[in-house]
């Protein structure tokens, strides 16, 4: 066990900064984006580099210390930090290096979406990522990564060309298509159990300008709206995204103030294919009926991505549930409308982000996300500024998700639950658990990387006998 000495020798040995409970800076660094979440770890390290992280595993591995890692800090469990334990904090490892010959970019572990945006937006490129500019490239990419590109481009997954991780016993290693290939595999979905990624290598496509935004409508509508949208999405070509939310409108501009407060429904529409076709793209799209809100046109695909970080900033109090689904029948949308007319707070939303289209195409055998027919991923995200309004948010989660349930497709994205218990876990990686297992218990069998959705190693006879490859 360490004491105190090894502690001091520890913060000697970081370039970045070692935070105690007794720190200036403590209180700060043990923050994270859900407000619910109030963990106090024994220490904080906020990492400069590689040789600090090693530091850190080493440190963790050796005084038998329950180890976080933290990249953007979004996860909605709280799973980038830990009471009591070491947090590896990657915040500060942000560079990025774009190679807009190669169409690829490298980002440190503790790079945002928005970090990344930013660099390859100049050269007109992007990469699949989430639609929240301040969520962590690390959490997101690990398992999975949906978002306004998916249909077009696939996951960030489906884009990750490479990774160099230190694993479990402090080695330092790349993982791509031709070095440490079942470590590759598991990290395209398997989240942070299998090491701390300290640089993601992605592909870039030629994404700038998109015609993309809101496009919503009177609840009295919703029946028609989740009927149109289903068939819509379902044939759509992959150039066209759209997520659909129940939300309530900001009372602010440029929102006009009749609709202030309004709950309506509808879709966010993205574009991505030859901007001169867009109009004509989104002719029968407007034809359906006239909208009680359209601000559906060309925008910057940064601009896009972060379209709605100012409302919700970091702090606000958040629970989620979710599930995959592939249909929308008449029951499951009769319930939908249900708790969409009874949001618990202007925050609060259900999204249904589609899962077809580009990353339908990849077999579900090719990465460890398993989910590859899943129409949509459904979340149901109860926030709010108030803690006092903690029990209605989440009540009304939890009763609106367990009410659609039975009409799901088994499991969920392991990104949008909290701690759920090991048997949601095995039923959102269906068939390819087996395989995660075996490559955990190679590479982290002593469960160093528990503080996740975890993988827990299995006998670990196992080890020796190789079984691990891919
Ligand atoms: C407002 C909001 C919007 C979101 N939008 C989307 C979206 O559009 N699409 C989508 O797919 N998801 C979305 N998510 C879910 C998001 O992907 C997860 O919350 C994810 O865990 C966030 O990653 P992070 O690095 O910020 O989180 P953290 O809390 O820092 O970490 C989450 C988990 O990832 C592990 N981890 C993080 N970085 C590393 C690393 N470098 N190496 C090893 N392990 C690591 C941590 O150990 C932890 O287990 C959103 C979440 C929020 C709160």
């Amino acid at each position: 066990m360490y004491n105190e000495t090894s502690v001091q020798e520890f913060r000697g040995s970081l370039r970045g900064s070692l935070f105690e409970p007794h720190d200036k800076g403590y209180d700060d660094a043990r923050k994270v984006y859900n407000g619910m979440i109030s963990k106090r770890p024994r220490m904080i390290a906020q990492c400069a580099d590689v040789a600090d992280v090693l530091r850190s595993v080493n440190f963790a591995r050796e005084n038998k210390i329950l180890l976080a890692v933290r990249g953007g800090g979004h996860n909605a469990g709280g799973l980038g930090i830990c009471d009591a334990g070491l947090v590896i904090d990657l915040s500060k490892m942000k560079y990025t290096r774009v190679d807009p010959q190669a169409k690829t970019v490298v980002a440190g572990g503790g790079c945002t979406l928005g970090d990344i945006d930013h660099a390859t937006h100049v050269f007109g490129l992007a990469t699949p990522s989430g639609i929240f500019s301040t969520t962590g490239v690390g959490g997101l990419t690990l398992v999975g990564g949906l978002g306004y590109l998916t249909r077009k481009y696939g996951l960030a997954i489906d884009n990750l060309l490479s990774v160099d991780m230190v694993l479990a016993d402090g080695s330092f290693v790349s993982a791509n298509s031709n070095q440490n290939q079942d470590l590759y595999w598991a990290v395209r979905g398997g989240g942070g159990n299998f090491g701390v990624v300290t640089a993601f290598t992605l592909k870039l496509h030629p994404v700038s300008t998109v015609y993309a935004g809101p496009m919503l409508y009177e609840m009295s509508e919703a029946e028609d709206v989740m009927n149109w949208y289903q068939k819509l999405i379902k044939n759509a070509p992959d150039d066209l995204y759209g997520f659909f939310a129940f939300l309530v409108v900001p009372p602010s501009p440029p929102f006009p103030e009749d609709l202030h407060l309004k709950k309506l429904c509808g879709v966010i529409w993205s574009y991505t294919g030859p901007l001169d076709k867009a109009e004509e793209i989104f002719k029968p799209i407007r034809a359906f009926r006239k909208p009680a809100l359209d601000f559906v046109g060309p925008l910057p695909h940064p601009v896009l991505q972060s379209m709605f970080d100012s409302f919700y900033p970091k702090g606000l109090q958040w629970y989620w549930r979710s599930d995959f689904v592939n249909e929308l029948n008449e029951e499951a949308i009769s319930l939908h409308i249900k708790f969409g007319n009874t949001l618990p707070s202007n925050l609060s939303t259900m999204h249904l982000y589609p899962v077809n289209g580009f990353a339908s195409r990849v077999k579900k055998e090719d990465t460890a996300w398993s989910f590859r027919d899943a129409t949509w991923s459904m979340v149901m995200a109860g926030i709010d500024p108030d803690p006092a309004n903690n029990e209605k948010i989440s009540l009304w989660a939890k009763q609106y998700w367990e009410s659609l349930h039975p009409y799901s497709a088994g499991g969920a994205y392991l990104n949008f639950i909290g701690d759920e218990g090991e048997d949601r876990v095995k039923a959102s990686y269906g068939d390819n658990y087996e395989r995660l297992v075996s490559i955990k218990n190679k590479y982290d069998p002593d469960n160093l990387f528990r503080v996740n959705q975890n993988i827990k190693p299995g006998v670990k006879a196992q080890i020796s006998s190789g079984s691990a490859e891919p």
